[in-house]
């Protein structure tokens, strides 16, 4: 009798032990942060946009449609976001599902230049984003049922600290006058950050940052921002800052620092996951709002 190597036996008796990690392929890096948050070492997670990129405007590579063709899971936000996505999805041959992180929300919706378009933005709001891990629990317990019971009690631990996070920023906002919850950013990327914690945002650019303002929106925003004694604004870290940082010169606001609206931070960074991302804006705009 011939003996099998002892990899390969070891393999047909326990098969789950030495299965690889699952090949996750995440549009941007919010989504990506989810995924390893509830995929643990289970996963091995690629983000297309990577840390500190616009999701809006991407350029994929080679490389990145040769990382599609392998993945088993891939999610997206949706909602119009990745315009950039079925393109590379036709391009890397892949035909697996897609797993669209924002299925379930309440859609916000918007006026933009006479048309009503659907802001993308979901994952600012912490409630919508207990919606997209929830998804991506679900996403990876299909395609790998023998790790579901890990993939439930990492996702249940996530959720709690979402809850957690949650509920302080909802407590935070409570004790600002409605008056002083007013903030100037680049784009409109925190629309549902706003409805969730009462909280307006102004933007030069509109649910894109492919937009362009005009001359005209220009000058009645920094109309705006005088009338509403707007005294700070927030560049973000994955847009270039000189619009609005043109924009509140003119109106006289200062700077209030850099958020991180739709892109984490590298590691090192101090927005490197999509919790340590929402905290950080939100200390930022409150501390800018009790000045
Ligand atoms: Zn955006």
């Amino acid at each position: 009798m011939k003996l099998l190597p002892l990899a390969t036996a070891l393999c047909l008796a326990s098969p789950l032990t030495f299965a690889a990690p699952l090949h996750v392929v995440a549009s941007f890096t919010v989504l990506a942060d989810m995924a390893k948050q509830i995929g643990g070492a289970d996963v091995e997670v690629k983000s297309l946009v990577g840390p500190n990129g616009d999701p809006h405007s991407f350029e994929p590579t080679a490389q990145d449609s040769r990382a599609l063709a392998k993945a088993q899971v891939v999610v997206i936000n949706g909602l119009g976001l990745e315009g950039w996505m079925d393109r590379l999805v036709t391009a890397s041959g892949y035909r697996g599902q897609l797993t669209v992180a924002s299925q379930g929300i309440n859609q916000n919706r918007m006026q933009e230049e006479g048309k009503t378009v659907v802001d993308p933005h979901a994952w600012n709001s912490l409630a919508n984003g207990a919606v997209y891990a929830r998804n991506i629990m679900q996403a990876l317990e299909k395609a790998d049922p023998a790790h579901a019971r890990q993939y439930a009690q990492r996702g249940a631990d996530y959720l709690e600290k979402m809850h957690a996070l949650d509920s302080w920023a909802v407590k935070q906002y409570q004790t600002i006058p409605q008056t002083k919850r007013i903030v100037l950013t680049s784009h409109d990327a925190f629309g549902y950050y706003g409805k969730r914690y009462g909280v307006t945002f102004s933007a030069p650019l509109g649910l894109s940052t492919e937009s362009e303002a005009s001359a005209q929106q220009v000058g009645s925003l920094i109309k705006e921002l005088k009338q509403r004694h707007i005294k700070h604004y927030f560049t973000e870290n994955q847009t270039d800052p000189r619009l609005v940082t043109q924009i509140a010169q003119a109106s006289g606001a200062t700077p209030g620092g850099e958020l991180y609206p739709e892109a984490l931070s590298t590691q090192q960074g101090p927005a490197g996951s999509y919790l340590a991302a929402f905290r950080y804006n939100t200390q930022k705009l409150l501390a800018s709002m009790r000045e």
